[in-house]
């Protein structure tokens, strides 16, 4: 679904947000719906959504669907520059203001689809539930998802309006955030979905000092923590990383464990931002053999495992 614009960078009160779905049957309890937030200092190795780390995305570009047509050079910016049949563009130079996207044949702001697009849009809260409240009225409840949705300041604003009315709330989050922005949300979350991201990147130092007392805060409060475990081939299938991980579940105390498959479409976003990938992509042995391996680990451990892709009926 398309989130309108409806606060300017000069009104304080906004969140940013890319893209919503609903109907999700994969992120949370039930039917959901699903709202990405902008902005992550997390910066794992292997994210699949480089867009979404800044609190404003670049300007996406899909060359596979562009006819170089040239209608893009009305940007007075001279963001878009063609050389030789081929279409390069210099987004340093880009003010976000959309030109390009209303004269190009293959774009338009009301798809989710498009060669050009500037997926974030500024919301006040109120005006991103009224928003959704459609979709959410056939759902089962919402889910705040990233980037880092509590890194915004009227994140827990937006969280208060949701249970206010009554809707059943879920974040998913790296587990990573100060113990602060948790502490915050808290109260007006039911469900978090809290990823156990031990490792950041190949040798990265582990985060369980971080992971554990941030669970231990969420657990304090009585809210129900669902386990994520990123299947990363080569890192989250490391010995010391399943042993790490099992220190945070100790403390979550949650018998199901959902796996978040790897992503084979990781580097779409890094393509159409221009930039290279910071992980390499593993061959289709490794994402088997790294499934395998931490469902054989933490079935021999007791716990119920789901497959976020396949399992959940
Ligand atoms: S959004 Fe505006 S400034 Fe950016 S490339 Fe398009 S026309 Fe140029
Ligand atoms: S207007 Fe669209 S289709 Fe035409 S060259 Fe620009 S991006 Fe490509």
């Amino acid at each position: 679904m398309i989130i309108k614009e409806t606060a300017n960078i000069k009104n304080k009160k906004f969140i940013s947000v890319s893209e919503a779905f609903a109907m999700s049957s994969v992120d949370g309890p039930g039917i959901r719906v699903i709202v990405f937030f902008q902005g992550c200092f997390i910066n794992c190795a292997w994210c699949h959504s480089p867009h979404s780390k800044p609190s404003c995305s670049p300007l996406l570009f899909y060359e596979q669907s562009c006819s170089i047509c040239m209608r893009c050079q009305t940007c007075k910016q001279n963001v878009h520059v063609f050389k030789d049949g081929k279409h390069i563009l210099h987004r340093e130079f880009c003010l976000q203001c959309g030109k390009c996207i209303d004269e190009c044949p293959n774009s338009s702001v009301y798809k989710e689809s498009g060669t050009l697009k500037l997926p974030t849009k500024k919301v006040t809260a109120q005006s991103l539930l009224l928003q959704l409240l459609p979709h959410i009225s056939l759902c089962d409840g919402i889910t705040l998802s990233g980037g880092e949705a509590l890194l915004q300041d009227d994140t827990t604003a937006f969280l208060r309006l949701c249970k206010d009315k009554g809707i059943h709330t879920c974040v998913e989050t790296s587990g990573l955030l100060e113990s602060d922005c948790y502490a915050k949300a808290l109260p007006f979350v039911d469900v978090w979905l809290f990823g156990l991201r031990v490792l950041t990147n190949n040798n990265s130092d582990f985060h369980t000092k971080k992971l554990i007392p941030n669970a231990q805060l969420i657990k304090n409060a009585s809210k129900t923590i669902i386990p994520v475990i990123p299947l990363i081939p080569g890192v989250m299938d490391r010995d010391e990383v399943l042993a790490e991980m099992l220190l945070v579940l100790n403390v979550i105390d949650s018998d199901e464990i959902q796996l978040n498959p790897w992503n084979i479409f990781y580097d779409v976003y890094y393509k159409a931002l221009g930039i290279e990938t910071t992980f390499l992509k593993p061959v289709d042995k490794a994402i088997k053999q790294c499934e395998a391996k931490v469902r054989k680990f933490f079935k021999g451990k007791g716990y119920k495992l789901t497959n976020r892709k396949e399992d959940k009926k």
